[in-house]
């Protein structure tokens, strides 16, 4: 019997047409799939999900994405529909070895299986990311930015998932300030370089992001559609 993340993916690879698929490292022994649709010259976008395993709005909106068909000529993509398929498979955040993967990047010296993903990202050298993330704690969608100079599209972003879920109204999330749902996240100035995220990686390698979270207090339609709405506001 395949695997849910296989029957995801096979259907995921069946529905996005216009997409081409490749596998790029492993995590727990399978397979990594991305898929990419490149236009020469044009501004490169990443979007991630599921590096949290139990986190499924974000797969569900790449998929309703893709499968809509209808995409931008002025942007290059690059889709990871799962990064944690074991987590995806078993419905848990971590992966195998109960690491939590998005506290496994920036250790060049421990040969983590996020390595592969650090890899591919130094290769696109993407214009721009966003990960797709869900929250199991706070009431309304946020989303966190690198740089002050991302507030407006970070807006756009709130403002289009809103239709779907309440913005998350609490004036800190986990510690972090946050302002009408948007985090700015104080890894420039406040946390150490070396804080094991994908994002403080991405910051280190100078690279925007856009980490979109919907609360997982809503049906998973709905955080879909909010995670398709943060989609739709990047790749417009
Ligand atoms: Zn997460």
């Amino acid at each position: 019997m395949k695997s849910p993340s296989s029957e995801f993916l096979i259907s995921f690879k069946k529905v996005a047409r216009g997409f081409k698929s490749f596998e790029f490292g492993s995590f727990d022994n399978q397979k990594i799939v991305a898929f990419h649709r490149i236009i020469p010259d044009a501004p490169r976008v990443l979007i991630t999900a599921a590096i949290h395993g139990n986190e499924k709005a974000g797969p569900l909106g790449l998929y309703s994405y893709v499968a809509r068909n209808r995409h931008p000529n002025d942007l290059s993509i690059v889709l990871i529909p799962i990064i944690n398929r074991y987590g995806f498979d078993n419905h848990a955040r971590e992966n195998e070895q109960d690491r939590d993967l998005n506290r496994a990047f920036n250790k060049p010296l421990a040969k983590d299986s996020t390595d592969s993903l650090e890899k591919l990202v130094m290769k696109l050298n993407p214009d721009v990311v966003l990960n797709l993330h869900e929250d199991g704690v706070h009431k309304g969608c946020y989303v966190y930015i690198g740089y002050e100079d991302q507030r407006e599209d970070a807006e756009v972003i709130i403002k289009n998932a809103s239709k779907y879920m309440t913005i998350e109204k609490g004036k800190t999330v986990f510690k972090d300030k946050c302002e009408q749902g948007i985090i700015l996240s104080n890894i420039h100035d406040g946390r150490p370089k070396t804080q094991q995220t994908f994002e403080t990686f991405l910051t280190n390698n100078n690279i925007p992001y856009f980490t979109f979270e919907t609360s997982q207090l809503y049906s998973l339609k709905r955080r879909a559609a909010a995670q398709l709405a943060a989609i739709d506001s990047i790749l417009g």
